[in-house]
Formats: structure tokens, sequence, C-alpha cells
């Protein structure tokens, strides 16, 4: 997803948008009847969702804005000298240092700074959406993040693919708990109940994988592998694996226009870009010299290879299945890179087969560090502001019903007192960005039928387990995704 570039000329181009779709979608209604059924699916994407006046366009532009820059502007101060940005710094934090107290002053600290400011604008932010929404014949602006998704019943369908996930969080959940409950003592891990949200080794407790060297037997060190390297051989890698099976390469634009920023130079965030001419996508890189770099790359590179898809179709149709759909491809390449076959096959580990499953083992954990805690958060993210949407949850309840579906769902609670005039949403660039969530918890459920459904496509996976296959080399692959 890109961000407002917030100059004078990108408010100029919303507004004349906003005016064009709104005359648009006003004469649709005239011709609908004697419509073919690929006009009706043209007229129907680009006229459902909110509708906003030149008015409400405008004051939820101001209101993103805002939101956006408190996110982006704060810092949160050790001494009046040492100031700290999320990412980086604090990000960094999060990840490698295993002293609570320090922690604590991160996790809060972060949360003081960008919570208050934030919760004075995001009512007005929720009631301008909703106005638009209503605009358009919706209850509310839930309704509307929730039909791009083209899923019947969404809210309880999802409550139903947690179920069928929470056998598994519960135990990961367990072994972590008791894991951290003796590294930090049963005073601040106790050993039978929530876990406190500060200690999983990331800022939003989305994602536990920085605590992989702490839990695991075999240490693999993913890292190491790429520290080294070149963005440049890295891109190739990632670009290699998408012509193995028989994509396109990246165009020529391609190496010309992406960009990649030394993370520790600002803030930033990856982005795949489709520039809507001819054989021009971009990426925009924020190198970390971590593994997960070599993640994003993988990533970027599915959308860009979806653009390159549907290169051909009209503008309109030039977008995913839904947005959860789009997210799914690159990380289905990725599982497959991140077996233990493919990792050795590119030199990223070392041969040595007596360590072959205990390998195996310690990939699977990362894995479950990872994708686990990051279904359970994408689906709070958006449960909570669906309810905010739906007044459900009202302003004078915003964080404690935040902290009750965390408490429920992800089984966290967090570490410091909490109160309504704290705003912990804020703390996760989404919400301040507003940009919806579910579709990331969907990718996860969607990127493992996928890559279930590809191994059994190509034949030289026929005698591997689902964590053991590797899609690299096979054109069967590519012609199934395509
Ligand atoms: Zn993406």
């Amino acid at each position: 997803m890109g961000e407002e570039d917030g100059t004078e000329s990108g408010e100029q181009i919303g507004k004349l948008k906003t005016i064009w779709r709104n005359r648009k979608c006003a004469e649709a209604g005239l011709y609908w009847a004697g419509a073919e059924e690929k006009q009706r699916r043209a007229i129907s994407i680009l006229c459902r969702g909110p509708k906003f006046t030149i008015h409400q366009a405008r004051m939820l532009t101001g209101l993103e804005k805002s939101l956006g820059s408190i996110y982006r502007n704060s810092r949160v101060c050790k001494t009046p000298a040492r100031c700290y940005r999320i990412e980086p710094d604090l990000d960094k934090i999060m990840q490698e240092s295993r002293d609570p107290k320090e922690l604590l002053w991160a996790w809060k600290g972060w949360r003081d700074t960008v919570g208050p400011p934030s919760r004075e604008l995001y009512p007005a932010l929720i009631m301008m959406e909703n106005q638009a929404a209503m605009n358009n014949g919706y209850n509310n602006m839930g309704e509307c993040w929730r039909e791009e998704l083209e899923i019947p019943d969404l809210e309880q369908f999802v409550e139903q693919l947690y179920a069928e996930i929470s056998p598994l969080h519960r135990l990961l959940h367990a072994f972590v708990r008791h894991k951290l409950s003796q590294m930090y003592g049963r005073e601040l891990v106790d050993p039978n109940t929530t876990m406190p949200a500060h200690l999983l080794g990331n800022m939003w407790a989305q994602s536990w994988e920085s605590l992989h060297p702490e839990l695991a037997e075999t240490i693999v060190d993913l890292d190491g592998a790429v520290v080294n390297r070149s963005t440049n051989e890295l891109f190739e890698i990632a670009q290699e694996f998408y012509t193995s099976i028989g994509f396109r390469n990246m165009p020529k634009n391609f190496w010309k226009n992406s960009k990649t920023v030394r993370s520790e130079n600002g803030s930033c965030h990856g982005t795949a870009a489709n520039m809507y001419t001819k054989d021009d996508y971009r990426m925009l890189l924020c190198w970390k010299g971590q593994w997960e770099d070599f993640y994003v790359m993988h990533h970027e590179m599915g959308h860009i290879q979806y653009y390159m898809a549907y290169e051909k179709q009209p503008t309109i149709f030039k977008d995913g299945a839904n947005s959860a759909f789009q997210e799914a491809i690159g990380d289905t390449i990725m599982l497959a890179v991140e077996t233990r076959r493919h990792l050795q096959q590119i030199g990223i580990i070392k041969k040595n087969p007596i360590l072959l499953e205990d390998l195996e083992l310690s990939l699977l954990l990362r894995q479950a560090l990872k994708k686990i805690p990051q279904i359970t958060f994408g689906l709070v993210v958006d449960k909570w502001r669906w309810g905010v949407m739906s007044s459900k949850i009202l302003p004078k309840d915003y964080n404690a019903a935040w902290w009750q579906y965390r408490r429920k769902y992800e089984g966290l609670h967090p570490p410091v007192l909490r109160a309504e005039t704290d705003f912990d949403p804020a703390a996760k660039f989404h919400v301040a960005d507003n940009t919806p969530y579910i579709r990331y918890f969907l990718s996860e459920f969607l990127q493992f039928q996928f890559l279930d459904i590809l191994c059994d496509v190509s034949n030289t996976n026929q005698k591997y387990l689902l964590h053991q296959c590797d899609l690299y080399g096979s054109k069967d692959v590519g012609k199934r995704m395509k």
C-alpha cells in the first residue's frame, strides 16, 4: 500500500477523482439495465464503498494526514539528546533487548507518545468515514471494508477460521509462556495465564520470531546469511525463483526505478507500486540488513508479478481478486524458499545431513512464531475497528475494548495499567494510516492453501510433507498459479 504524498497536487488529484467518480456513478444508474455482465462488474467495483462529498473528502484527508504525521514524527526520548523513532530505533530495541526494564520503557514510551494525540482525532475520522459510507447506503464504514473481500458473512467466517487455528495458538502460547517464565521469572511471566505484551520480541507482539534463538534447540542464523550480501544479489535470487517456475523477469524499469532506503535514514515502509504505464513497476525496499528484507523482496515481487499478469486488463480490473489474495502470492513463494531443502540449495544454510530433522523442526518453529501471532493480531486489529465503526465500541471504551480483544484472542495483557486516556491501537501503523488489516489475517490462511495445492501440482514434491515443499523450478507450479 502506498502512502499519501501530502502535496497540494495530491489533494487536487484526489478532488478531481472524487468529482469524476461521483458523476460516473450517478450516470451508471441510467444504463445499468442494458449493461453486460462485465460492464456491471466494472460499475460495481468503481461505485461500491463510501461516497464522499468534496467537503468530507477534504476533512478525511486532513485527519488522515494528521494521524499519519503523529505516527511518523513521534519520538521517545531517554534524555533530551537521545530520542528514538519507531522505525528502526524502538522496533530494534523490542527485537533485540532482553532487559525487561528497557523493553517496558520502549513499549510504554511509544504508546504514551502516539496514543493521546491520536485519540483526539480518531472519533472524528470514524464519524467522517461513516457519513461517507451512509451516503452510499451502508450502515457504517466497516461494511465497506468487508465488502471489498467479497466473502459472505465475513465477521462470522473469521471467527470460524480463528477457532480452527486456536488449538495451535494455545500450544505455541503455552510453550512460549513456559520459556519466558523461565527467562524472566514467574513474577513477570505467570506460567498459568496471559503473557505481558512487551516481552515477545516485537513492538506489537504480532510476531514472536525474534525469540527464535532463545526458544529453538537448533539455531538457524538466517540474518547472518543475508547481512553481507548486496541488495542486488538478493533481488536476483528472489527474481530467479519466480523465473524458475515460468514467470517473467522484472522489467528494465524495475531495476532502474526501484529504490532501496537504508532504514537508519528515516521512516520507511516497503511498497510495490504499479505506475500504470507499460512495464513500469517499482519497489521501495527499506533495508535493515535482516532476513526480513529478503522476505520483503519476495513479497513485493509477488505483487509485481500480479501487476504484470493483469497488464492487458482494462484499468478498472487491474487489481487482485481481493486484497487478501494479492498479499498471499509472494508469501506462498517465501514459504517454499524457507524450507530446509531450498535454503540448502541456495547456500543459505550449509549442508549437514546429521542435523536434517533438527533443522526442519527449528524452521517449523520459526514459521509458527512468525505466522500464528500474526493471525491472531490481524483479527484483533480489524475486529476492533469494525466494532468502533459500528458503534458497538464507543469512544469511552476504545482502549478497554482493545485490550479485551487482545486478551481474548491473543492471550496477552498490557505490562502496565492502561486507562481511557491511552489509545494503544494507534501505536500500530495501519491504524494510524487507516489501512484495512483483515487482508493479512486471511492471507495467512490462503498462502498455506496455495502451497498445499501447488505442492500437489509440482512432481518433485510428491514424497515430501508441506513444510518440506520447495516449489523451485516447477513450470507446472507457475502454470497453476497463473
Ligand atoms: Zn503486500
